[in-house]
């Protein structure tokens, strides 16, 4: 039997499973057997009315064996599997909901096209102008109950927040700008954060972000290394070119004499009184900038993985993870392309960025659990 689909047509929030499992065949709807209990329950515990949600699946038809391996050919979406993606997409089109909430990977994929929930689950995504915020299907989280808070605050996020427009960021800075931001940056006394990415052993840019005015740039990336791809990039007189092991012909991003400068005014910024923050910097970024620049942290206020970690030990610490639970930028990892410099410089500053909002929440949370 076809499973229909249930709940209000004008409903505020959608929800989308993958197909009916035998229950839901013999009942004709979504959702009433244990995936569906399990789904309920978590949508209460965040405070939202199953009745008052509009609940469809990506295929009404439930697949043999439960599999819904079946509507594909190998990789490929069989032709009815792509009937049931266009009758989904103009279905939740036409019901303008505040948000969808597709449950695991089949209606990610129907909806945005994106693969892996586990990438994705907790980030905003927008479908034809409607807010999208995907989690994991209610079956995973009956395998593996340790996880079901994250979906609940999911849940919470879904109806609670929206996405978060992305902050002003100074790429492919000039010395001048780069020496500007750092002096204003120490002097305005507020919490700056700071991430490294890195190509083979070295560093390749160094991003900082903070919250000092409304005139400047929320974060700055402050290249290193360049590659040939970037179309940005000045020559860098007098620079040694340098070979990096599979990653092609790089150069110096700066002429000796603007590195040194640049170098100067970050180790000021690391003696100063001001508050720095970063993500797994006490053992990755920290050591690393030792090593390649000889520059000291005197200030390092809080590594916000670990103190993630203290508050949450059952949970993941990533920036990701974290990035989906605490702020509301739309995923800006999972489709990045480290061979191109400004894909990785607006990367690194948006690490920057994330690290700097959590470690107020975390900051936050950490003194209501200490005394
Ligand atoms: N799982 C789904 O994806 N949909 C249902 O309706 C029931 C279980």
């Amino acid at each position: 039997m076809r499973c229909r689909d249930i709940g209000p047509p004008d409903a505020k929030v959608v929800l989308i499973g993958e197909a009916p499992g035998e229950e839901e065949e013999r009942a004709g709807i979504p959702f009433v057997g244990a995936a569906g209990g399990m789904l309920k329950q978590m949508l209460s515990h965040a405070g939202i009315n199953y009745n008052q949600c509009f609940t469809t699946n990506v295929m009404d038809v439930r697949p043999p064996g439960n599999k819904f391996k079946y509507f594909y050919d190998g990789k490929i979406p069989s032709r009815e599997l792509e009937a049931g993606w266009v009758k989904l997409r103009n279905k939740v089109e036409a019901i303008k909901p505040d948000v969808i909430i597709p449950l695991g990977k089949e209606p990610l994929k129907a909806l945005c096209n994106k693969d892996g929930i586990v990438d994705w689950r907790g980030t905003w995504l927008s479908f034809r102008g409607i807010n999208v915020l995907p989690t994991y299907h209610p079956s995973y989280v009956l395998r593996i109950y340790k996880d079901h808070p994250i979906v609940e605050m999911d849940f919470v996020k879904a109806v609670t927040r929206k996405p978060a427009v992305e902050p002003p960021m100074l790429l492919s800075p000039n010395v001048g700008q780069v020496l500007a931001w750092l002096l204003f940056a120490v002097r305005s006394g507020s919490r700056l954060s700071f991430d490294i990415e890195t190509v083979g052993k070295h560093i390749r840019c160094v991003g900082f972000a903070s919250k000092m005015d409304k005139l400047r740039a929320e974060a700055i990336c402050i290249p290193f290394i360049k590659f040939p791809s970037s179309e940005l990039m000045r020559p860098a007189i007098g620079a040694k070119t340098i070979r990096l092991s599979g990653s092609g012909q790089a150069g110096s991003y700066w002429t000796p004499a603007e590195e040194i400068a640049v170098l100067d005014a970050i180790s000021k910024l690391f003696m100063s009184g001001i508050e720095v923050v970063g993500q797994n910097s006490i053992c990755f970024d920290e050591p690393l900038l030792k090593e390649e620049f000889g520059l000291d942290i005197k200030n390092h206020y809080m590594d916000t993985m670990h103190a993630f970690h203290c508050l949450y030990p059952e949970f993941p610490m990533s920036l990701n993870f974290l990035t989906s639970i605490y702020a509301d930028y739309p995923n800006y990892w999972s489709e990045k392309d480290t061979n191109n410099d400004l894909s990785e410089w607006k990367y690194n500053n948006m690490d920057a960025i994330v690290t700097l909002d959590v470690s107020y929440v975390i900051e936050k949370e950490l003194r209501e659990v200490t005394v």
